[in-house]
């Protein structure tokens, strides 16, 4: 069992099953998202993860019809996103995970826009747009 939440501890959910397919996102969208030089997430089944405290604290950002990003109200922390073009998966923000011992990152995407500011310093495969299977 893995659990996880927000800053302010208002928000938190656990996960039945490890994150798979993690990576560090580089794409415009996430630097705004996170304020950083990329977001982190993982895949996980969406009916292994459980939201246990905070819905009255969740916020829920549309960009666009597909795309649901939550938040939590109190502290801004972003934990969570779904996309309506792939059912049945939720991507978690790995950086609100309480024990993460068992993530492992597996490559950086969207590197062709990538904070100039940051310099990449990893062994990791880095694809210049997103990455498919
Ligand atoms: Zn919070
Ligand atoms: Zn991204």
């Amino acid at each position: 069992m893995v659990t996880g939440g927000c800053l302010c501890g208002k928000n938190t959910y656990q996960l039945t099953g490890k994150p798979v397919d993690c990576s560090y996102c580089h794409c415009t969208v996430c630097r705004r998202l996170t304020g950083s030089a990329f977001g982190a997430y993982g895949s996980v089944s969406s009916k292994d993860f459980t939201w246990q405290t905070g819905s009255e604290y969740l916020s829920c950002y549309r960009p666009t019809e597909l795309t649901r990003r939550y938040f939590c109200q109190q502290c801004g922390c972003f934990l969570l996103t779904e996309h309506s073009d792939e059912p049945g998966q939720v991507f978690v923000s790995l950086g609100s995970l309480a024990d993460a011992t068992d993530v492992v990152i597996e490559y950086h995407q969207y590197v062709a826009s990538k904070a100039e500011w940051y310099r990449i310093d990893s062994a990791l495969t880095g694809y210049p747009q997103g990455y498919t299977e």
